[in-house]
């Protein structure tokens, strides 16, 4: 691995763009996540409340009044799609839809203006800060190892994870074809792309609603971006012997080159261009759709979680600070969603991502950045409420369900508002691991599911002047007190 030339071109964008005066103070924030963690609906919360100076209790700069502007800049990468803020926002306020999510990578830049907080700091600085908002699919990240692997590691890796019981069943198409093939075979389009479809089929199903798995690399195969159906992508593991050489022409050969091609060409450019210039991260996890799909996929989405922070950890043994000298210093690990449960239980969602962090961090041997973990809502589409239910008192919470959405055999027309009681997630947050059997043998369903319904955005609500309030949340606060709030001070 040869890093120098990286280095070199990250010193001389830098050094070039300050001397045209393109960099202004500005704080990279990467927001990532696997597919539906709501990393879009988490982007367009978080420009919408600033420019709009939403009710962020918990954000100090915003809280005291210090920002006294902030409004959206031209980004400073041209070669990167805008996030498309006014479309999102369009959606999820005008229409009440929520917003298209995440394929690729895309980015904006925010401005804020402000007073700091301490006489030193508003000497020193100008009170103007940038923030580069980075959109992109956590499903890249778990990419980083594979720099580290040659195929047929690859292969060996991606065969046994397919013969673990969970993801037998959905990898066995796909295992029989890739057995069935003889690596030494003259090389040849059509079966590359009969194997590439099968695997990324199987890859698809594990993130099936049901199954809720994190993903496998190659993320790619999930999520092509402007990739979709270039050869660079036309490759899958094959059934190797380790330590066997194969003849050149051979399918081996061709797989093996077009693995390497998506290493240097997919993976590298996109760790050097986006990753390595991050300061600060956040990652969003959807944990109560995990644990609805039962303790196999909470460990999987530990796994996930795991490399996801693999490739942030510093020093020696990590790929990317290997490559790159650049530090992020800060990182979040957030569950979204968090108002599909009554408030009660927000501390207990937290703790359950706590729990899983701490485990990440531990498996990943993580240092170097500062981690903190949140539950939150971007974007808080249901309201609080009690029901009686013959003696009894249940908190309860109040959304209008999306159309087509069903409770109890009842299918919603996505105008009626309705109550329900969600479900409580555990006191004791290690309950999430364990799976319990039934008397068969077979997995029973989680003890603690939580009733999940999708509700559509909310109306915004109106104060009695007249004024039309931002859109509410849970918690999002305390996200850009973390993430930003010290570059605010
Ligand atoms: P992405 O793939 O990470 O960009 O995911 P999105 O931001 O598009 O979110 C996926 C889906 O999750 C959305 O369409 C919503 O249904 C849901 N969602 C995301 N964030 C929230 C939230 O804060 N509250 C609620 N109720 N639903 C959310």
């Amino acid at each position: 691995l040869t890093t120098y030339s990286d280095e070199a071109r990250i010193a001389f964008d830098t050094l070039t763009g300050r001397a045209a005066g393109l960099i202004s103070p500005s704080l990279r924030i990467g927001v990532t996540g696997l597919s539906r963690a709501g990393k879009t609906v988490f982007i367009t919360a978080f420009i919408h409340n600033l420019l709009h100076g939403g009710r962020l209790p918990m954000f100090d700069a915003q809280k005291s009044g210090r920002i006294s502007k902030a409004y959206l800049e031209h980004q400073p990468d041209d070669a990167v799609p805008r996030f498309q803020y006014e479309d999102h926002i369009a959606a999820l306020v005008e229409s009440r839809i929520w917003p298209e999510s995440t394929r690729a990578i895309s980015e904006l830049r925010l401005t804020v203006e402000f007073e700091s907080a301490s006489a030193w700091n508003r000497l020193l600085s100008r009170g103007k800060l940038s923030f580069d908002i980075v959109d992109y699919p956590g499903e890249w990240l778990l990419d980083l190892p594979l720099l580290g692997k040659d195929y047929d590691t690859f292969c060996q890796e991606a065969m046994e994870m397919a013969r673990l019981p969970v993801r037998a069943e959905l990898s066995a198409e796909w295992r029989e074809m890739a057995c069935g093939i003889d690596p030494d075979a003259p090389a040849d389009e059509m079966t590359a792309r009969r194997l590439f479809e099968a695997f990324s089929t199987y890859l698809r199903a594990c993130k099936a609603d049901h199954r809720a798995l994190s993903t496998l690399p190659p993320g790619r195969f999930l999520m092509p971006g402007d990739l979709e159906g270039s050869p660079a992508l036309t490759f899958a593991p094959l059934e190797v012997e380790p330590g066997k050489k194969h003849k050149p022409g051979s399918l081996h050969a061709m797989m093996e080159r077009r693995f390497e091609a998506y290493k240097t060409h997919v993976i590298r450019p996109f760790f050097r261009d986006h990753i390595a210039r991050l300061d600060r991260q956040i990652v969003l996890v959807d944990a109560m759709q995990a644990m609805n799909a039962g303790a196999e996929a909470v460990t999987d989405l530990e796994r996930a979680l795991t490399e996801i922070l693999s490739c942030f950890r510093q020093g020696r043994g990590n790929l990317l600070t290997g490559l790159f000298a650049h530090r992020i210093d800060r990182i979040l690990v957030a569950a979204t969603k968090a108002d599909h449960i009554h408030h009660e239980s927000h501390d207990r969602l937290q703790a359950i991502v706590r729990r899983l962090a701490d485990r990440a961090i531990a498996r990943a041997d993580f240092s170097g950045a500062a981690v903190d973990v949140l539950a939150m809502a971007a974007v808080r589409a249901t309201r609080e409420g009690t029901v009686r239910q013959g003696k009894e008192t249940l908190p309860v919470i109040i959304g209008t369900p999306l159309a087509g959405e069903t409770i109890a055999g009842e299918t919603f027309d996505g105008e009626t508002e309705t109550a329900i009681f969600p479900g409580d997630l555990p006191e004791k947050p290690g309950l999430i691991f364990q799976q319990k059997k039934a008397e068969d043998g077979s997995d029973s369903p989680p003890d603690h599911p939580i009733r999940f319904v999708r509700f559509r955005p909310p109306r915004l609500e109106q104060t009695a002047e007249g004024v039309t309030l931002s859109l509410p949340h849970i918690r999002l606060d305390r996200a850009l007190e973390f993430l930003v709030g010290d570059h605010l001070a």
